[in-house]
């Protein structure tokens, strides 16, 4: 976990860099068990188009980001149902930078810490 908190908390890091960091961290913590998954939609604004999909920049749905407390909430409920991997889903939101990003991940650490 030392080595993760190191990666999340490295103040300049390119993406690819960080990925390949990440995975390598990955395969050593988890090897070759198999969690569930759960995807936590962190925001609906997207600039993407893709038809499938209904937060497609042309379909006029509420959209919504969440704020730290809603997101604290949001993972307290899935770890209250048993979900230990959280896929955090961004669409292709231009206001969601690297940095909220991070920020996220620590919030998910520290909820997932005290459930
Ligand atoms: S949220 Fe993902 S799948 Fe949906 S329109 Fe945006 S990029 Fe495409």
């Amino acid at each position: 976990m030392e080595l993760l908190n190191n990666l999340i908390n490295e103040k300049s890091i390119n993406y690819k860099k960080f990925i390949g960091k990440f995975t390598s961290i990955k395969c050593d913590l988890f090897n070759i068990k198999i969690f569930p998954l759960v995807p936590l939609y962190i925001t609906s604004y997207c600039y993407e188009d893709c038809k499938y999909c209904n937060f497609r920049v042309n379909n006029n749905v509420l959209r919504k980001r969440l704020n730290d407390n809603q997101l604290i909430k949001e993972t307290e409920l899935l770890i209250k149902k048993g979900f230990r991997v959280i896929e955090l889903v961004y669409s292709s939101d231009p206001e969601i930078k690297i940095t909220s990003v991070c920020n996220h991940i620590k919030i998910l650490k520290k909820t997932a810490i005290e459930s």
